[in-house]
C-alpha cells in the first residue's frame, strides 16, 4: 500500500502553472493579480449526504472542483487556484486514478491549477478551497438586486434532481433524458464563462445549489426586495417524465449548478445576446418588487398565484 506521501505525489501533484510554489511544502505560495480581489469558497462532499456510496470516482473528483467552481462563477470570478482536503478510508489505487483523472480535468477545462491539501484515513470526506479573482469592486453579490430589475435563470434547472430521483429509483425516465440527467447530476458544468460576462451586467447572482427557490429566497432576504416568479417563463419541462415530479425538481431540486441573477430591464437584450454568444439558454423569468418583506409569490400563466410549500408547491394552475 503507497504511503501518505507517495499517494499525495503519484495521484494530487501535478505541475502547476500559475502558482509561485505547489504541492511539496508546508504551503502553496500564490502571487495574486494586481488590482484584483481574491475570491474564495469552501466546500464539503460528503458520502451519503452529499453522493450516493458506491458514485463512480471520475465523475466524483469532477464534481468535487465543479461545485466550488460554481460558487466562483455566481461571484463572477475568473477561478485560479484549488486545495482538496481528503478523507479517504484507503489507499484504493483503482478508486485514486479516476478521481484524480476527473478531478484535473475539470481543473483543466477551467484553468485551475490544484496548489496544496491534505490526505488523510478516514470515512469518505472531501472538502475542497477554490480561490478565484475578480477585479475590485465588480463581484457579483447577492445583497445588491433592485426593485423592478429582471430575474433571469440559465439552462434548465431541475434536470439533475431528476437524476437522482431516476438513481434512488423514484422515477423511470426515457433513455435520452435519464443521460441527460444524470450528466448534469454527476458531471455539471459551473457556469464561469456566464459569471464574468455578468459583471457590470448583473445586479446580483447565485448559483442554484439547494433548489431555484430555495436560492431565490437568499438574494431576497440579502437585497430586502420581493420577487414574482413566471413558472411559464420557465424552460419547458422535459416530456416522459411525471410533470408534478418535473415541476418539483425544476423549483425545489438541488445540485443545478446554474446561475440566477437580477439585471435591470434596461438590459434585457444585452442577456439575450450574452446567452446565444455562449449558446446557452437564459430564461427571464421573474421580476423583483419593492417589499422589504422577501415574498416570493409563483404566478402561472394567467397571473393566477401557486400556493408554494417550503420546498415546493401543490397546485399547476
Ligand atoms: P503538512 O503536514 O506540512 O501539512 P502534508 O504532509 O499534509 O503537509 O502535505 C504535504 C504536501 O502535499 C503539502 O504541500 C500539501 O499541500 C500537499 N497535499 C497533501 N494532500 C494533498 C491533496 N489531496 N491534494 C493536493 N495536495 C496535497
Ligand atoms: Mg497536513
Amino acid at each position: 500500500m503507497p504511503s501518505e506521501f507517495e499517494l499525495i505525489s503519484r495521484f494530487f501533484s501535478r505541475p502547476t502553472r500559475q502558482a509561485v510554489l505547489g504541492p511539496g511544502d508546508d504551503c502553496a505560495l500564490l502571487a495574486p493579480s494586481a488590482g484584483m480581489h481574491l475570491v474564495i469558497t469552501t466546500d464539503m462532499l460528503v458520502e451519503g449526504t452529499h453522493f450516493l456510496p458506491g458514485t463512480d470516482p471520475w465523475q466524483l473528483g469532477w464534481k468535487v472542483l465543479a461545485v466550488s467552481l460554481s460558487d466562483l462563477a455566481a461571484m463572477g470570478a475568473e477561478p485560479r487556484w484549488a486545495l482538496l482536503a481528503a478523507s479517504l478510508p484507503e489507499a484504493c489505487e483503482a478508486w485514486l486514478a479516476p478521481f484524480a483523472e476527473g478531478l484535473f480535468s475539470c481543473a483543466g477545462r477551467y484553468g485551475v491549477d490544484l496548489v496544496g491539501g491534505d490526505t488523510t484515513r478516514g470515512p469518505l470526506n472531501l472538502s475542497l478551497t477554490a480561490l478565484g479573482e475578480v477585479p475590485a469592486g465588480t463581484a457579483l453579490r447577492r445583497d445588491r438586486a433592485l426593485p423592478g430589475d429582471d430575474l433571469w435563470v440559465s439552462g434548465q434547472p431541475g434536470l439533475a434532481a431528476l437524476g437522482l430521483a431516476q438513481l434512488q429509483g423514484r422515477t423511470k425516465l426515457p433513455a435520452a433524458l435519464a443521460e441527460r440527467c444524470l450528466a448534469a447530476l454527476q458531471q455539471p458544468l459551473p457556469r464561469v464563462e456566464l459569471g464574468r460576462l455578468l459583471r457590470g451586467l448583473a445586479s446580483a447572482a447565485i448559483d442554484v445549489s439547494d433548489g431555484l427557490l430555495a436560492d431565490l429566497g437568499h438574494i431576497l432576504e440579502r437585497s430586502a426586495v420581493a420577487a414574482e416568479v413566471f413558472v411559464a417563463q420557465l424552460p419547458a419541462l422535459p416530456a416522459g417524465v411525471d410533470p408534478v415530479l418535473a415541476r418539483q425538481c425544476q423549483l425545489a431540486g438541488g445540485d443545478d449548478y446554474e446561475l440566477l441573477f437580477s439585471a435591470c430591464p434596461e438590459t434585457r437584450n444585452e442577456v439575450v445576446e450574452l446567452g446565444k454568444q455562449l449558446d446557452l439558454p437564459l430564461w427571464r423569468c421573474g421580476r423583483l418588487t419593492a417589499s422589504d418583506s422577501h415574498r416570493l409569490a409563483l404566478l402561472d400563466a394567467n397571473g393566477r398565484e401557486l400556493t408554494i410549500n417550503r420546498k415546493g408547491f401543490d397546485h399547476f394552475g
